[in-house]
């Protein structure tokens, strides 16, 4: 069935093409006025330089969480790669020297290009070691490579570096390969 549009009828003045201008400017300059009267009301962004605030729960980048003595949490567990759906974890494994540590990531690069920002490597790690709650979201660059994320990137940072905002208070998990919590822990899975 076809329906017919009929088209409005312009009537009067409006018949006119100078009156029809003058309406549009007349909107137009409705808007700058406005505009420059409230331009905090102002619906774009003026970005970057006015950034706007990012909510706590954002993926950003990745980091590898530290030790105290500044050496990686991951223990190269794999789990991280073998979760990810995007294939994008490259980590290789190498025997530790402490005898509480079986492994550690000698390499371990995330291929942002590939990346999904899913977040699974987060949920999958069972150390806390890899973490997305650095608040960068917007990175460049000229080659394939600065798209890599070596483990000497995702290490440079501190612990403290990036605190979540304050309604985001994830649980600290026990260390337990290291430190002090390895002794707890061993009286744990003993009793
Ligand atoms: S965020 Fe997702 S796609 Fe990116 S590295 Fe982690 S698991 Fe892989
Ligand atoms: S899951 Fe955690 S501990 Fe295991 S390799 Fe990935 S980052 Fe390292």
């Amino acid at each position: 069935m076809v329906k017919v549009v009929k088209r409005p009828e312009v009537k009067g003045l409006r018949q006119f093409y100078l009156v029809e201008v003058l309406i549009g400017l007349y909107t137009t300059l409705r808007h700058v006025i406005r505009n420059l009267i409230y331009p905090e009301k102002l619906p774009t962004v003026i970005y970057p330089e006015k950034p706007k605030p990012i909510p706590a729960a954002t993926r950003g980048l990745h980091r590898l969480m530290k030790r105290e003595d500044g050496s990686p949490r991951c223990t190269a567990c794999m789990l991280c790669a073998t979760n990810c759906p995007a294939f994008c974890i490259h980590i290789k494994a190498a025997e530790s020297d402490d005898p509480y540590i079986e492994k550690y990531p000698e390499r371990f690069d995330i291929d942002l290009l590939r990346c999904v920002f899913c977040g699974l490597c987060v949920e999958a790690c069972p150390l806390d070691a890899i973490r997305m709650d650095m608040p960068i979201i917007s990175f460049t660059g000229y080659t394939r490579q600065d798209f890599i994320l070596t483990k000497e990137k995702l290490l440079d940072h501190d612990n403290s570096d990036f605190p979540h905002a304050p309604n985001y208070n994830p649980p600290k998990p026990l260390d337990i390969t290291h430190g002090p919590h390895h002794n707890e822990f061993l009286s744990r899975i003993k009793k």
